[in-house]
């Protein structure tokens, strides 16, 4: 079972890793962004990591809401908005258990997902967070929740897989064929959401 110690865990060490690639995330919004996906994800998981400290209780589905709400709220880009949702929706999907099965978790990431999805209009091949998310939660489902290492895997040849992709949605829709060539830099950040996920778990 997951208590709300794994939530903690995967959200600080996703904070790390953003903050560890912030520079990397940032070279890849320069190529087809606006250079500050970096900036932008590190401000908002540094809050995120805040208001956890500051919530001392908590269950896995709360601290979620909570650190989706922070991501909402301190992130101006695109990605807080879409990343906020998916914490949120997946946090609601959790309900108030104190201890959740990988199952439960699998589906409602896959819930969150859905809500990203929805939210941006975007699908699969559009070049977003997406091509990430959608392989990592297909993976998790396939493993009923057993494999967040084959998640992590599916997540980082996903976000991989962007850089052929012409852009449909985003900034980076902007450049048209000239988005072609270069790694999307939300999939890549969603491929470090999902490898500290799979390390909160080892
Ligand atoms: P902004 O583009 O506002 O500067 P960021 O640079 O922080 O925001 O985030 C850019 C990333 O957000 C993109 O690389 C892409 O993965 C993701 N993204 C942008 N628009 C969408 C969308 N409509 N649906 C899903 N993901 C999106
Ligand atoms: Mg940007
Ligand atoms: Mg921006």
């Amino acid at each position: 079972m997951l208590d709300a110690e794994f939530f903690r865990r995967w959200l600080t060490g996703a904070a790390a890793a953003v903050d560890r690639e912030a520079d990397r995330l940032t070279e890849l919004d320069s190529a087809i962004g606006d250079a500050d996906h970096g900036s932008n994800l590190r401000r908002g998981f540094a809050a995120v990591v805040r208001a956890l400290e500051d919530e001392p209780s908590g269950t896995p589905g709360s601290l979620l809401v909570l650190a989706g709400r922070e991501l909402i709220s301190t992130v101006g880009g695109a990605s807080g908005p879409l990343y906020g949702t998916l914490l949120r929706r997946t946090g609601k999907a959790l309900g108030d258990a104190a201890e959740v099965a990988p199952v439960q978790l699998a589906e409602a990431l896959r819930v969150g997902v859905a809500a990203v999805a929805q939210l941006g209009g975007a699908k699969a091949g559009d070049k977003t967070m997406l091509d990430a998310l959608e392989p990592a939660v297909a993976a998790l489902g396939e493993s009923l929740g057993a494999s967040f290492a084959a998640a992590a895997e599916a997540a980082d040849e996903g976000a991989l897989a962007t850089v052929p992709m012409r852009a449909r949605k985003g900034r980076a829709s902007y450049l048209g064929e000239r988005s072609v060539g270069h790694q999307d830099p939300g999939a890549t950040s969603s491929a470090l959401l999902v490898a500290a996920l799979a390390s909160a778990a080892e």
